[in-house]
């Protein structure tokens, strides 16, 4: 158990629980979600003995980087985490001229056996804690407030569940992170929720859950394909809930949210990137406020896949302009560091 697991109210029974006042709880939030200071020694308006006994029951050491790798003059970093029992994760921080984003796990491993994505081919290890994910956002900040992070942004703005794993797969933890995302200083971090986006291969159940949470949080559906024989083959849980399952429950979230859901779209050579296959998208998403994103795919090491042909994704770009559907590209940021949609895989990087 850790501080970040739990909410404004457990906070002071843990505490409570210690035999020290309620409002040590409070003072802990506030040096640890308001001024993201995660070292006792410094919490001066504590006494060293309370400092000792919050800290040994509440602060339990999660996630020691183990290698941190800089690109695009250093204003995307990925970071390799072990957690306590020695599995691995990842979480990719990208600086931009109006935003810091963070990209998030939310598993060890993946579950889900999409067969173009690197995380999802050793399979899942375990569902992470409500703390390990809270605690890369934490981390990514003091990298933004204290390293030479380019920008002038001083904490990570923006969150995207697009690291390894499959968020809806482990809900309670991932909803319980988001709470401590957005609940106000200090009882979390204070972002904004629609500053956070949750992507998904689809978990029909888990989305109508989604958006009866009463946040406006930004939804991403992982689509791949309008045509459910091949989304059977990319994205396999599809054949539990196929395409118009998902889209179904997508529009639900639309209704109940006023949030514009966006598509993801990994542009597969020869696979997926036929322009008809971009006019059935464009039939299937008409009349709904959504967004397209494509990523042009990032190989992964023994797939025989690629990205498409820059003319196939113009013309797949232009068929969707043709129905309206608003459409961009997704730029490839941290691809040479193997940081990019899909490369996260946290294989024994550690003695390399
Ligand atoms: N499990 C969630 C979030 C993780 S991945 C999901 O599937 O949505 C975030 C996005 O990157 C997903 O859209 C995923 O399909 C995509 N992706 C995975 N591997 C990729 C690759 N090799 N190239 C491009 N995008 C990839």
């Amino acid at each position: 158990m850790h501080l970040a697991d739990l909410d404004v109210a457990q906070r002071r029974e843990a505490v409570v629980g210690l035999g020290l006042p309620a409002f040590r709880a409070d003072q802990v939030s506030r040096h640890w979600f308001g001024r993201l200071d995660a070292d006792p020694d410094s919490w001066t308006d504590l006494t060293s003995t309370d400092r000792d006994l919050i800290a040994e029951a509440l602060l339990p050491h999660l996630l020691t980087p183990m290698r941190e790798l800089a690109c695009d003059d250093g204003a995307t970093i990925k970071t390799l985490w072990r957690l306590h029992d020695g599995s691995r994760v990842e979480s990719v921080l990208m600086g931009y001229r109006d935003r810091v984003t963070l990209c998030v796990s939310s598993q060890a491993g993946c579950g889900m056996n999409c067969p173009f994505c690197a995380t999802g081919q050793a399979g899942l290890t375990r569902n992470m804690s409500t703390a390990e994910i809270v605690e890369q956002v934490v981390a990514g900040s003091r990298i933004v407030r204290h390293g030479d992070f380019p920008g002038r942004r001083d904490r990570v703005s923006n969150v995207v569940f697009m690291g390894m794993g499959e968020p809806l797969a482990n809900y309670r933890a991932v909803m319980g992170a988001i709470r401590r995302l957005v609940d106000p200083v200090p009882a979390g971090l204070g972002m904004s929720a629609r500053a956070i986006t949750v992507s998904t291969v689809g978990l029909v159940p888990r989305i109508r859950d989604l958006a009866h949470e009463g946040l406006p949080l930004r939804l991403a559906i992982s689509l791949h394909a309008p045509d459910d024989e091949l989304r059977d083959t990319l994205v396999p849980i599809n054949t539990r809930y196929p395409i118009s399952e998902v889209l179904d429950a997508a529009w639900e979230y639309e209704r109940e949210t006023g949030r514009r859901v966006s598509i993801e779209y990994a542009l597969i050579r020869g696979i997926n990137d036929q322009e008809w296959r971009a006019e059935r998208l464009g039939l299937l998403l008409r009349g709904h406020r959504v967004h397209v994103n494509l990523i042009p795919l990032n190989p992964t090491p023994g797939s025989a896949w690629t990205a498409s042909d820059p003319r196939d994704e113009r013309a797949f770009v232009a068929a969707l302009e043709r129905a309206r559907v608003p459409v961009t590209v997704r730029d490839t940021r941290g691809r040479e560091i193997d940081g990019a949609c899909g490369q996260l895989a946290a294989e024994d990087s550690d003695v390399r």
